[in-house]
């Protein structure tokens, strides 16, 4: 998972190169996170479970 950082809010896991989280807006992103999950259209019920709102990786934890 390298070049990857998570979003501190919201714990999106996005691409090095972007600046702002596609999901909550934030531009404050960490590189330190540990284990992810993903979240696919289907999911309802772990988008619900974990309040997520968007398909895609988030991470575990945010170190
Ligand atoms: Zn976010």
């Amino acid at each position: 998972m390298r070049g990857r950082k998570a979003c501190r809010k919201c714990k999106y896991i996005v691409d090095s190169k972007v600046s702002v989280c596609p999901v909550c807006g934030s531009r404050d992103f960490t590189s330190r996170w540990m284990g992810f999950i993903i979240v696919i259209d289907d999911s309802t019920r772990l988008k619900d479970l974990m309040n997520l709102e968007k398909e895609g990786m988030y991470a575990i934890r945010i170190l």
